[in-house]
């Protein structure tokens, strides 16, 4: 029998980008089954979520083998370090590993390209050494990637701090953006984590080709401006949307969708700030009373501990139990109303609930195309890193959300947060160019849809390549 052509990834220790990767994967295995074999190597921190990721990485397809690196040890970084430079580091810090690990698997297998998240871009100098092909995976929009393929332009022609300049930004393709609303990373030109923005977005151009997890039809003028500005982009292959096609698992998460089971068609506003987002205890208590207030069902995932600092929970364990955190009296008055979810919730199958009539996100990436693929309109709270872009995507751009105000203190008031859900709620306008969107998602991913299209030709591509080594 032909050996396989074998395929290696190189994550990072973060799970929403772990799970795009591998989904990526999985869709490669699924659709030539018996051509490829991947080896995901996964570097790893002491505390990486294991609740959510155990379930996922136990039902794997045989095809896929996956390598974590021994955990690296961060403690000596200062708690400021912005969430990205921690992550940034702990990867620098393994790729030692990586090359090991690489380099034992390219001696005995049909080993034809290297797929790598962008924060582990350092790789690439390892396929060159290997002389196989090498590809960036980037789990954002083309508006981010567009951002930082112009990086290094918007840092000459802009010289203030970005929040501080009087007029919007203006990126390739891209709707105008207030400077505040770029990542977190280049909000401060003297932190560390500026400069391993700029560095990661100049690695870019060192990958043969980007391939990237969102769709032509969703963000089309941004990837015709990326590809009409030949000299400063590098290929890029649009495969989206990919999202998490796990089923559910027997546990408490199901109890969610029991109760969703018993609530009227597009009744329910589905709450969750991804996989660490958190707020302070004000914010909670706002949020809480906004929803009681709007007298509108709820299903709010809230099982993290408050913290001023919004990505504080990301690359830690904390689970709590939530209740403590709630305004007094607050599930007692709001039996009937709402269910609050204190563990991970199977969120792909929420969304797909004919009861969920909203979604009120943190626009992490894939939350937003999750929602996309299921037709549910958004209201956008970002949080941190790139989620503020990606608000202003979907409000001002594709127009299928609204995004709350904050007051002078930095919160969203419970008067502003029954505002938006009753926005989103009754709009017929978001709720029809959400469904528009969502038809364009599936079509991208069938067979003769653009993002099949771009996977395919990849595959193919690589399976030659394996049948002439
Ligand atoms: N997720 C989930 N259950 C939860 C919280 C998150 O299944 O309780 C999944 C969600 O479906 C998405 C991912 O975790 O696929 C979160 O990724 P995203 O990019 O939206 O945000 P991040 O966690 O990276 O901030």
């Amino acid at each position: 029998m032909e050996a396989k052509t074998h395929i290696v990834l190189v994550s990072i220790p973060v799970l929403s980008h772990q799970v795009s990767l591998l989904e990526f994967a999985k869709q490669l295995i699924h659709l030539y089954k018996n051509s490829f074999h991947v080896t995901c190597i996964i570097p790893t921190i002491s505390n990486s979520p294991s609740i959510a990721s155990k379930p996922f990485f136990d039902t794997l397809p045989s095809s896929i083998q996956c390598i974590f690196l021994p955990p690296i040890n961060f403690d000596d970084l200062k708690n400021e370090v912005l969430l990205e430079s921690q992550v940034q580091i702990s990867v620098f810090k393994s790729m030692p590993y990586v090359f090991e690990t690489l380099r034992s698997i390219s001696t005995n297998s049909n080993l034809v390209a290297l797929i790598v998240d962008g924060f582990a871009h350092e790789a690439h100098k390892f396929a060159k050494e290997l002389s196989i092909l090498s590809y960036t995976y980037f789990p954002g929009s083309a508006m981010v990637l567009s951002m930082c393929l112009y990086f290094s332009k918007l840092d000459k022609i802009i010289t203030c701090e970005y929040k501080d300049h009087p007029t919007p930004i203006e990126i390739p393709g891209c709707i105008s953006l207030h400077g505040r609303d770029l990542p977190d990373s280049v909000q401060d030109r003297s932190n560390l984590a500026y400069n391993l923005f700029h560095h990661r977005s100049q690695q870019l151009h060192q990958a043969d080709g980007i391939i990237i997890n969102s769709f032509h039809e969703l963000e089309s003028e941004t990837f015709d401006a990326i590809s009409q500005n030949g000299p400063y982009g590098p290929n890029v292959y649009p495969v989206g949307p990919i999202i998490q096609t796990r089923r559910n698992i027997k546990n408490q998460a199901c109890e969610s969708v029991l109760w969703l089971d018993n609530q009227p068609p597009n009744s329910v506003i589905y709450i969750s700030f991804g996989s660490g987002g958190t707020h302070s205890q004000d914010q909670i208590n706002e949020l809480a009373l906004g929803l009681e207030l709007s007298k509108y069902k709820f299903l709010w995932v809230n099982w993290r501990q408050p913290n001023d600092k919004a990505s504080a929970s990301y690359l830690s364990n904390d689970e709590v139990d939530p209740l403590h955190f709630l305004p007094l009296g607050f599930l007692e008055r709001t039996k009937g109303q709402g269910f609050v979810m204190c563990g991970w919730a199977p969120q792909v199958e929420v969304l797909k609930h004919d009861a969920i009539g909203a979604f009120l996100t943190h626009c992490g990436w894939n939350s937003i195309l999750e929602s996309i693929v299921h037709g549910v309109s958004m209201i956008a709270w970002p949080l941190f890193a790139e989620q503020r872009s990606n608000a202003e995507l979907m409000t001002n751009g594709l127009r299928i959300a609204m995004r709350p105000k904050y007051d002078s203190k930095g919160i969203v008031v419970k008067e502003e947060v029954v505002n938006v859900i009753k926005g989103v709620m009754e709009s017929e306008e978001i709720g029809r160019r959400m469904k528009e969107l969502q038809k364009f998602a599936n079509c991208a991913m069938m067979e003769d849809g653009s993002s099949m299209k771009t996977f395919s030709m990849l595959a193919l591509k690589w399976k030659s390549l394996g049948k002439s080594m």
